[in-house]
C-alpha cells in the first residue's frame, strides 16, 4: 500500500568547519535522497550548552520536511547525511560536530524506542531549537496540542541564541505573469 507523506521538522546544528556550509549541505543531502525541504528558518548562533561547554559556538537552524519515509527511515537517512559530512560517531556526545540532524517533530507521531524518541526529548528545554522552529512555524505544537511557544516562554529570557544569517533555502518570489 502506498504510504502517505508526512511533514516534520528537523533541527540542524554545526560547530566545526564551515558551519553554514555544513547546514546547507545537510539540506542538499536530504533533498538528494528525495526528502522535500519545504522551508528553513534563519540561522542562529548559540553558545554551547550541555555536557561539553569548552567548544566552538554552534550555528543552528530548523527545516520543515515532507517525506514518504517512516520516522525510523528518516533517522537512518539523517545519520547517513551526518556521516557524509564527516561526523565522527565515536566522539563524545554533545561534543563538537560538523553536523547534527535531529528529528524534532514528525507529523503528530509519538515514538519512544532506544533508537528514536519523537518529539525530540530535549525539544522543550532548548532555546536554540525552539527559537528557529517557532520562527519557521509560529503555531508549532506537540502531538498533544500544547503550543511550543508556551514552552519557549516558560524558559524565560536568555540572550544565548543570536540571529546570525539568512534562511538556508532561497525561494524566488513568484514572477508576475507578463501582460
Ligand atoms: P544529540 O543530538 O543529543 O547531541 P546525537 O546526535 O549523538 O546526540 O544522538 C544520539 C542518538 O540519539 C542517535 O544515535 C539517535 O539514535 C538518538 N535519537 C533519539 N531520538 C532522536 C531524535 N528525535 N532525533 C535524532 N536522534 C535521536
Ligand atoms: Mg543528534
Amino acid at each position: 500500500m502506498a504510504r502517505g507523506l508526512t511533514r516534520g521538522f528537523l533541527g540542524l546544528g554545526s560547530n566545526l568547519g564551515d558551519r553554514r556550509a555544513n547546514l546547507q549541505s545537510a539540506v542538499t543531502g536530504l533533498e538528494a535522497a528525495g526528502v522535500g525541504v519545504l522551508g528553513s528558518s534563519s540561522v542562529y548562533e548559540t553558545a554551547p550548552v550541555g555536557l561539553v561547554l569548552d567548544q566552538p559556538a554552534f550555528l543552528n537552524a530548523c527545516v520543515e520536511v515532507e517525506t514518504e519515509l517512516t520516522a525510523f527511515e528518516l533517522l537512518d537517512l539523517c545519520k547517513q547525511v551526518e556521516a557524509a559530512l564527516g561526523r565522527d560517531f565515536s566522539a563524545v556526545r554533545h561534543g563538537p560536530r560538523p553536523i547534527d540532524i535531529d528529528i524534532l517533530l514528525f507529523g503528530s507521531e509519538t515514538l519512544e524506542s532506544d533508537r528514536l524518541v519523537v518529539p525530540h526529548p530535549a525539544l522543550c528545554e532548548r532555546r536554540f531549537v525552539l527559537v528557529p522552529l517557532l520562527e519557521l512555524e509560529p503555531a508549532a505544537a506537540l502531538p498533544d496540542g500544547s503550543a511550543l511557544s508556551e514552552a519557549l516562554t516558560a524558559l524565560g529570557d536568555d540572550d544565548g541564541v543570536v540571529l546570525a544569517g539568512s534562511s538556508l533555502i532561497f525561494r524566488p518570489c513568484p514572477r508576475s505573469s507578463s501582460p
